[in-house]
């Protein structure tokens, strides 16, 4: 008695373990099961290539969300079978977690290079997702994909790096428009080190206010005053070098902090608004950026309400640009934030108007004060014909929907009188000042 169950006991477990080896949603190998395959097929390379592909289903979320996770179960396994189904030359492959799948296939030296495989895999990708669209109805649906190498020459690099490799080469697919699969390459290695470096100084930079604001100058088309300004910030380190914000915006989007860096900007113009103004001293109104970020939590609204109230400064001397992609991607959240800045009296501006693809069809359902034309239809040189007419008809549909109209980026006379003459109400440019240092612009105000 006591032999049997102790045998049953022993069969028990090692069911288990067998199960365990596998993913049971997908029957995939586990992760640690596919990094010891690796590990093996990585010592035995000789003259072949082992190509580690990294997927992942974009927009997956919204799937589960939607219709419910037994669809989404029913999509990865199907993504499962369109991923393994197809080549013999796959050795081993996981379900890292969620949607996110690693395959390792080992390439002879005369199966393709890896720039080929490169291109296959994207071009595989996209008939997957022209698949995957018509069946789950998601015209979002997009998959990313990373691939790292391991040749005779890279044999050291171990199981685990090789995925990372790939996984960080997945990541750069996923914020491209173009391409859905990209391949690892070292310099990818430095974004990283620099996007890790500057994350993690900005809690210090904001203690130790390295960030200033500077002030870009929009001034009136007819008169040529200066009639208010763009506040942007500036990132001076301790050494006295500058990071601008095209480099680090993007990096703290991404890790949520520029909510923090915004807030101190917004914090430190109304400060100064508040304080010109006890001094009985000229001011004019000044526009903030959004970051997309804010409208994922939606305190933008509280804070700036604390602020006014703070602060009592006229709400007409704040305006608040959010970029045109903003709108695209939340349509929705854009809207209930234009209208809670509406409520406190706050204008608000369409940043980058021109740069995306929809913007048209975006004027006639926001509610939007000002539009900013985006600089890409000032480009260096003379003026092409073909911009001066898109000008003259943004701004002509600016008027009639009763929409200020503002150009940014504006460089030279030639540029500036174009748009007097189509009757574009204020600008922005380098023609008349570049972004400059508080007490710079303070003379600015009071020579006005
Ligand atoms: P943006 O909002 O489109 O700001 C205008 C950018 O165009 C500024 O770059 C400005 O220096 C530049 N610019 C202005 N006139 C000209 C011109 O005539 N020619 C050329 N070539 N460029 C011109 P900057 O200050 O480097 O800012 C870059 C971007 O970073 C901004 O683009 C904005 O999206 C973002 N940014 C700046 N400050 C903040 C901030 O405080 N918060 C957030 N969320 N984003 C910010
Ligand atoms: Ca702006
Ligand atoms: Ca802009």
């Amino acid at each position: 008695m006591w032999e049997y169950s102790a045998g049953k006991q022993i069969c028990f477990f090692m069911i288990r373990v067998k199960t365990a080896m596998k993913d049971v949603l997908t029957g995939l190998d586990q992760y640690e099961v596919f990094l010891k395959k690796l590990e093996k097929e990585i010592e035995q390379i000789g003259d072949d290539r082992i190509i580690i592909v990294y997927t992942d289903i974009k927009h997956f979320k919204y799937i589960n969300d939607t219709y419910g996770y037994k669809v989404g179960d029913a999509l990865l396994q199907d993504f499962v079978e369109e991923f393994m189904g197809k080549t013999d030359i796959i050795i081993c492959a996981a379900r890292v977690y969620s949607d996110n799948f690693v395959v390792a296939n080992r390439v002879p030296p005369d199966y393709c290079s890896n720039e080929e495989f490169r291109d296959l895999i994207h071009q595989l990708n996209q008939d997957r997702e022209a698949k995957f669209r018509e069946k789950y109805l998601n015209s979002r649906l997009q998959f990313c994909t990373g691939i790292s190498v391991i040749d005779k020459n890279s044999r050291s690099l171990d199981a685990e790096t090789a995925v990372s490799n790939a996984n960080l080469a997945r990541k750069v697919a996923k914020e491209m428009e173009s391409d859905s699969c990209v391949l690892f390459d070292q310099s990818m290695m430095e974004g990283i080190k620099r996007e890790v470096e500057i994350t993690s100084s900005i809690p210090k930079a904001l203690a130790q206010k390295e960030f200033q604001v500077y002030f870009q100058p929009k001034i009136d088309t007819d008169t040529l005053e200066l009639i208010g300004a763009e506040a942007l910030v500036r990132w001076q380190k301790p050494d006295g070098s500058f990071v601008y914000p095209d480099e680090f915006i993007p990096l703290i989007e991404r890790s949520g902090q520029v909510v923090d860096v915004d807030y101190y900007v917004y914090r430190e113009v109304f400060s100064f608004l508040a304080k010109r103004l006890a001094e009985g001293k000229k001011v004019v109104p000044i526009s903030l950026n959004v970051s997309r970020v804010h409208l994922q939590k939606m305190h933008i609204l509280q804070y700036v309400k604390e602020l006014l109230e703070e602060f009592r400064i006229p709400c007409s001397l704040v305006e608040f640009e959010l970029t045109e992609s903003i709108y695209l991607d939340n349509t929705e959240q854009a809207l209930e934030l234009i209208k809670g800045l509406h409520n406190m009296g706050i204008k608000v501006s369409m940043d980058d108007f021109g740069s995306g693809y929809s913007s048209l069809n975006l004027l006639s359902k926001l509610p939007i004060d000002i539009i900013k034309l985006d600089r890409v239809f000032l480009k260096e040189g003379e003026m092409q014909e073909s911009d001066r007419i898109i000008i003259s008809c943004v701004v002509d549909m600016a008027k009639k929907l009763k929409i200020t109209s503002l150009c940014e980026g504006v460089e030279t006379q030639e540029q500036s009188d174009y748009l007097k003459e189509v009757g574009c109400q204020m600008q922005q440019g380098f023609y008349f000042s570049r972004p400059i240092p508080q007490a710079v612009f303070e003379n600015l105000i009071e020579e006005k």
